[in-house]
C-alpha cells in the first residue's frame, strides 16, 4: 500500500490524505503487522531518530518513530463478505485470460513471476467492456507488483512484510475504520464505523460510538534484543 502512496505522492506533490476503502480481511489489514505501519505514514519523511511524543501534555515517551510519507490514512473497511469491487472480477481476469493461453500453448507458467509478467503484458488496463463508464471504478492504466514472501529466490522481488514487530491492537476486527493523522505520535482513530461529519458537534457519536477511540501503537523492541533483555534478566 505504501508503494501505492507513494506513487500517487509524485503525481501529485500537495497531497494530503490517502482514503483506502477495502474489505476486511482480518489478517492482511486489520493486524498490529499493518496497523502498526500505518500510523508512521504521517511522520516526517527523509528523517531518522525521530522522538515520540505520544505522553499527556505533549512529552516524549523516550522511544523513536519511524520515518513517513508525511500522508495521511484514513482506511474504511466494509463487513466481512462485502466490498468486493471491480478489482475482483479483473483478478479473474487475468486468470481465465492465462488458462487460455496456456491451453493453446502460448504460455507455461511454473511460477508467480510468470503470471506476472503475463499480466504485464496483456493487462494494462481494463478491457472496453470493463471500463464501467460513469461508474466509481479502477478505469485508468493498471499497475502490477510482485512481492515475495521471502522464499523465492533472488532479490528481484521484495519481501514483504519487513520483520517489524508491532504493539497488539486488541478488538481491533471489532473496528471498520482506521485513521492515522499524527506527525508527531503513532496514533491512531479506530471507529466501529466510519463518519465524515467534523469531531466536533457529530451527531452520531451515541450510535456509532464515532470519534472515541484513540491508540498509540508503538514498534517494539526486535526479538532478538528482547532475548538480549530477558538474559540480562
Ligand atoms: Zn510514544
Ligand atoms: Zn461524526
Amino acid at each position: 500500500m505504501k508503494e501505492i502512496a507513494v506513487y500517487y505522492k509524485n503525481i501529485i506533490p500537495s497531497l494530503k490524505r490517502i482514503k483506502v476503502k477495502s474489505d476486511g480481511s482480518r489478517t492482511q489489514y486489520k493486524g498490529r503487522k499493518n496497523l502498526g505501519p500505518m500510523t508512521s505514514w504521517p511522520h516526517p519523511s527523509n528523517e531518522n531518530n525521530i522522538p515520540c511524543f505520544c505522553e499527556s501534555q505533549g512529552g516524549t515517551c523516550g522511544r523513536n518513530m519511524l520515518p513517513g510519507l508525511g500522508l495521511e490514512i484514513w482506511h474504511d473497511f466494509s463487513v466481512s463478505h462485502h466490498g468486493s469491487g471491480p478489482v475482483d472480477s479483473y483478478g479473474k481476469d487475468a486468470r481465465r485470460g492465462m488458462d487460455k493461453d496456456t491451453k493453446f500453448g502460448r504460455l507455461s507458467r511454473y511460477d508467480f513471476s510468470h503470471c506476472l509478467d503475463w499480466c504485464e503484458r496483456n493487462m494494462s488496463e481494463p478491457a472496453s467492456n470493463r471500463k464501467r463508464k460513469g461508474k466509481w471504478s479502477a478505469s485508468g492504466s493498471y499497475q502490477w507488483r510482485g512481492y515475495s514472501d521471502g522464499l523465492y529466490p533472488g532479490e528481484k522481488y521484495p519481501v514483504i512484510p519487513e520483520d517489524r514487530n508491532w504493539q497488539q491492537l486488541p478488538g481491533s476486527n471489532e473496528f471498520y475504520t482506521f485513521r492515522a493523522g499524527s506527525s508527531y505520535k503513532p496514533e491512531l482513530h479506530a471507529q466501529f464505523v466510519p463518519c465524515y461529519c467534523s469531531t466536533l458537534g457529530c451527531p452520531h457519536t451515541n450510535i456509532t460510538n464515532a470519534h472515541s477511540e484513540y491508540y498509540y501503537v508503538h514498534q517494539l523492541p526486535s526479538s532478538r534484543s528482547r532475548d538480549v533483555d530477558s538474559e540480562d534478566e
